[in-house]
């Protein structure tokens, strides 16, 4: 095993969650000169940025699209434009009331990956790990299972990986309930809320998240999605369906296949129903978009629950400081700004703040 493993030596950081957050954290170390491993606990990168393949369909089923307000994250959205990752897919989508197109756009670019949302942070983890010389590593199938510090280190433990992964400072971007969870079994904090914990520690166990089902289904035919292949459903249209697209006419599916968000009410009802009966719900629901009888025309069909969908408390600060010394800190898209580029913004202030203060120390 090698140094830069952080197994058996420590390295200079670690960071757990290697969605737009992590990635975007361990940019910033490694642009300071830092040793980093950065470890997933899923099989691909991009957490809640996620395509799925059902036979020859593809299928963006977390985020579907991102927009770029900021210099940070435009940096890196230039990057991967350059390199042929992403694309802008338009400047509006549909409303649900019609079939004509782009009814809600509003001009302000929508950025998609050119095969799949994944391409973004996949292209941002090649960066990492081709432009330097093994100071970066990304694990996946890395399940961090506490975070702990032991004197002047940052403790992970994992399971799939390596046992344990020792560091100077530590950066962790899981949706928040999971951090804590990490914490408490590192006995950083207490497992749940109560006497006279951190002021910060008490902040953090304030945010909370909408759940959300995705949708996928596989058509025989083309949709009746107007163009561009989005529509966005406003709260007011009185629900369950949240957004619902067509991954052919967005560009990355060679064939018709539709992804359906339910809105967080819905997912909240229906969250432990047989996925079956949600299923069947939501195409009833979808039918106006489905070109014939859904039973024919669904060809495939796949029901996945996001619990941790969108975070409903965004906190000012973009990072939390856990500890000090040595540094430890908590960002994601509940802090500073939600979405895509929040994300992404809270993780390099993250990675910076965390180069800043082991360069001091
Ligand atoms: C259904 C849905 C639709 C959305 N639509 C949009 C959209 O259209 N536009 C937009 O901008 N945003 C959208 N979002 C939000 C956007 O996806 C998120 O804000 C953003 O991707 C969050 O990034 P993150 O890095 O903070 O967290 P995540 O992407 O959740 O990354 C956290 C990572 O930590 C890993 N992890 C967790 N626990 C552990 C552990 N114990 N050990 C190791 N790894 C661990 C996870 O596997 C994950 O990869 C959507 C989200 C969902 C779910």
């Amino acid at each position: 095993m090698s140094q830069s493993d952080g197994a058996d030596a420590p390295v200079d950081a670690v960071v757990v969650g290697a969605g737009i957050a992590g990635l975007s954290a361990a940019r910033e170390l490694l642009a300071a000169g830092l040793r980093v491993v950065v470890v997933d606990k899923g099989r691909g990168l991009g957490g809640r940025i996620a395509t799925r393949r059902i036979g020859s369909a593809v299928c963006d089923h977390g985020a579907q699209f991102f927009t770029v307000r900021g210099r940070a994250f435009g940096g890196i959205v230039a990057e991967a434009h350059a390199a042929g990752a992403v694309v802008e897919w338009c400047g509006g989508f549909a409303r649900p009331g019609s079939l004509g197109p782009e009814t809600g756009r509003d001009g302000h670019p929508r950025w998609r990956g050119v095969r799949g949302m994944t391409d973004l942070p996949k292209q941002l983890a090649d960066r990492l790990t081709a432009a330097n010389d093994g100071r970066c590593v990304v694990r996946t199938e890395t399940q961090a299972t506490a975070v702990a510090i032991d004197g002047d280190r940052v403790v992970v433990e994992t399971k799939g990986g390596h046992d344990r992964i020792l560091a100077r400072g530590g950066i962790l971007s899981p949706p928040v309930p999971q951090t804590l969870d990490l914490l408490a079994a590192g006995n950083l904090v207490a497992p749940a809320a109560g006497g006279d914990e951190p002021e910060t520690i008490a902040t953090l166990r304030d945010i909370a998240y909408d759940p959300c089902f995705a949708l996928l289904l596989v058509l025989d035919r083309p949709s009746r999605v107007p163009p561009p292949g989005g529509i966005q459903f406003d709260p007011a249209d009185g629900g369950p369906i949240a957004w619902l697209a067509d991954n052919f006419q967005k560009g990355i599916s060679p064939i018709p296949a539709l992804t359906i968000h339910a809105d967080a009410a819905f997912t909240r009802q229906h969250f432990d129903d047989p996925p079956e009966e949600v299923t069947a719900l939501l195409i009833d629901r979808a039918r106006a978009w489905i070109d014939g009888d859904p039973a024919t025309a669904v060809v495939a069909k796949s029901l996945h629950r996001w619990k941790f969908a969108l975070p409903t408390t965004i906190i000012e600060a973009p990072l939390v400081a856990v500890s000090e010394q040595p540094p430890l800190a908590c960002c994601g898209d509940a802090f500073a700004g939600p979405r895509v580029e929040g994300a992404a913004s809270s993780g390099l202030a993250a990675g910076r703040w965390l180069a800043r203060v082991l360069d001091r120390g």
